[in-house]
């Protein structure tokens, strides 16, 4: 079976580092399948994906009371009188102004990296792909712990 490696024309011992974005679900399934344990080194995200636009309209204004007496994380000014904010599901909140530039560019919140989701299908493939390995890594590490303890 013609591999991944052999439509790139490299020796797998050479291995490019691939840009997912430029990636098909198809070729993504097959690196991954190839050898999971390499996926993370190989496959990198360059730019990380925008927040979805429909996540960021799905977040709501904190009351005038969180405001007072804090500060912006993002440009690092104190709320004013009639600024308006934004909640981040993790409840980090931003000014709206600053939060919808920063969710431009990326789709974490600036203080915990807690992740809203994208409209990027192979990023919230690849989160997904991530979360699977971890999950399957703590279930062996489970089962091992049950039985030599
Ligand atoms: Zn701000
Ligand atoms: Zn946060």
């Amino acid at each position: 079976m013609a591999s991944y490696f052999d439509e790139l024309h490299v020796e797998e011992d050479e291995m490019p580092n691939v840009r997912i974005e430029s990636l098909t679900r198809e070729t993504f399934r097959m690196l991954f399948d190839h050898d999971p344990t390499q996926f993370g080194d190989i496959i990198s995200f360059q730019n990380i994906p925008p927040a979805s636009k429909s996540e960021v309209e799905k977040l709501s204004a904190p009351s005038f009371e969180e405001l007072i007496d804090e500060q912006c994380r993002i440009c690092l000014c104190q709320y004013q009188l009639n600024e308006k904010a934004l909640n981040m599901p993790c409840n980090h909140i931003f000014h709206e102004n600053c939060l919808k530039t920063w969710l431009e560019k990326s789709n974490f919140c600036p203080l915990c990296k807690f992740e809203l989701k994208t409209d990027n299908e192979m990023y919230e493939l690849f989160k997904q792909e991530l979360k699977n390995r971890q999950a399957r890594e703590d279930n062996i590490a489970q089962l091992h712990e049950s039985m030599f303890s």
